[in-house]
């Protein structure tokens, strides 16, 4: 029987950026069910930070995020993330829309313009010309291309270094309570913890039922992806990340003269191991022809992955106030990555009851938005 201070239960973004952070307070062990850390959504995200996506918290969690993924805080290790511009483009009806977009990049202090759809189309070339397609856009030139495997093996190193460790093949079976502590049985053997933290990502529901917590409601949804061969002749790694104002699509490029795209679906799931269908990436291919000169003759490979959601489309992060111990860090939608240091500092913060971060106060964000009572009390409504 191992005795840890904190269990964590899931090795993606959430759980490792967590446990780098708390480690250094006590011992940390991250159990992942999977053979290696970021299996599932981790392992599956196109790995953008922008401000295309969320409302005000998740935009305000984003921009104080973004230093440290352009320089890590700690030791001389590379970035995190190196500038990609993101270009948010919008039919001519959409120019409301545009107009919030940019509200948010100017009180966010972005380097960002608002351009023609002409001048759009010197940004991604295949662009189809004409207002139906892009009347206007917005290009940020602060927008960031993650590295996510670097800020895991990151994020895996810190928590070594503070002592802790990562156990994977580590599914977690039976979670009681046992003496003031959390009793853990898993494919790792059995553990016993002072705290126990849920970062289970779409499985964050039947965590807390095997523990008798009160659930939330997180519904994960899933979203695909394919990959495709890019024109020949032609450099498409300067191609910005594109992305329509509302439903639509967005394209990227991701290495070796191909590209990305989404047709941002959001299909409610059981969590699983998520698989593209075949009407998803049919429907991808079939926008990307019609809204650009692209044909897409093979796609290369595709995938789809599970975005975890709390009804409120927030974070959960705290202690309910019924179950001591009891650690949610879950619900970090599409945007786990480019939130993720500060995330990981607001869980710091509420797990030991430690300072409230002052750059959270003064950008108005406050433990309640997080507290996993706002959502436990719809559900029984
Ligand atoms: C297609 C796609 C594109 C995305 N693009 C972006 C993007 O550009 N930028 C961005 O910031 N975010 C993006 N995201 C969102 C981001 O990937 C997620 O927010 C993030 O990965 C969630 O991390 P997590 O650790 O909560 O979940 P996960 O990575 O799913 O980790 C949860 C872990 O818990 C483990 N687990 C579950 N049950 C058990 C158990 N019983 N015992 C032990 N372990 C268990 C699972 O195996 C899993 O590894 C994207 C997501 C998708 C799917």
């Amino acid at each position: 029987m191992c005795e840890v201070e904190t269990l964590i239960i899931g090795g993606g973004i959430a759980g490792l950026s967590l446990a780098a952070q708390i480690a250094r307070h006590g011992e940390t062990i991250v159990l992942e069910a999977e053979s290696a850390p970021g299996y599932h959504a981790s392992g599956r995200s196109v790995a953008i930070a922008h401000f295309g996506l969320g409302e005000r918290v998740v935009r305000t969690l984003t921009a104080l995020s973004l230093p440290d993924l352009a320089a890590p805080p700690g030791d001389e290790r590379a970035p995190y993330a190196v500038k990609h511009p993101a270009l948010h483009i919008a039919r001519s009806e959409q120019a409301h829309e545009l107009d919030a977009l940019e509200e948010v990049h100017r009180a966010f202090g972005c380097d960002f313009a608002r351009i023609s759809g002409e001048e759009a189309l010197t940004l991604l070339p295949v662009l189809r010309a004409g207002p139906e397609f892009c009347h206007e856009a917005i290009v940020d030139h602060g927008a960031l291309k993650l590295d996510t495997d670097a800020m895991l093996q990151g994020h895996l190193k810190d928590l070594r270094m503070a002592g802790g460790n990562l156990l994977t093949g580590a599914r977690v079976t039976a979670i009681e309570r046992e003496s003031g502590r959390w009793a853990v049985q898993s494919a790792a053997g059995p553990f016993r913890a002072k705290r126990l933290v849920n970062a289970a990502g779409a499985w964050a529901d039947e965590i807390a039922d095997l523990a008798g917590v009160r659930k939330i409601g997180i519904e994960p949804r899933r979203r695909t992806v394919i990959s495709f061969g890019g024109p020949g002749g032609v450099d498409v790694s300067l191609w910005p990340f594109t992305k329509t104002v509302g439903a639509g699509f967005y394209i990227l490029p991701e290495g070796n003269g191909r590209l990305l795209a989404s047709p941002m679906d959001e299909h409610a799931s059981t969590p699983c191991d998520a698989a593209p269908e075949e009407l998803d990436i049919a429907t991808i291919a079939d926008r990307v022809q019609q809204a650009t000169t692209l044909p897409i003759r093979r796609i290369a490979h595709s995938w789809a992955g599970l975005r975890s959601f709390a009804p409120d489309e927030l974070p959960v992060i705290g202690y309910p106030q019924d179950t001591p111990n009891f650690f949610w860090f879950a619900g970090q939608g599409g945007y786990g990555f480019q939130t993720s240091p500060a995330l990981a500092r607001i869980g710091e913060a509420l797990m030991l009851d430690s300072e409230w971060p002052r750059d959270m106060a003064a950008a108005d964000v406050h433990p309640k938005l997080f507290a996993p009572e706002r959502c436990q009390v719809r559900i029984s409504e």
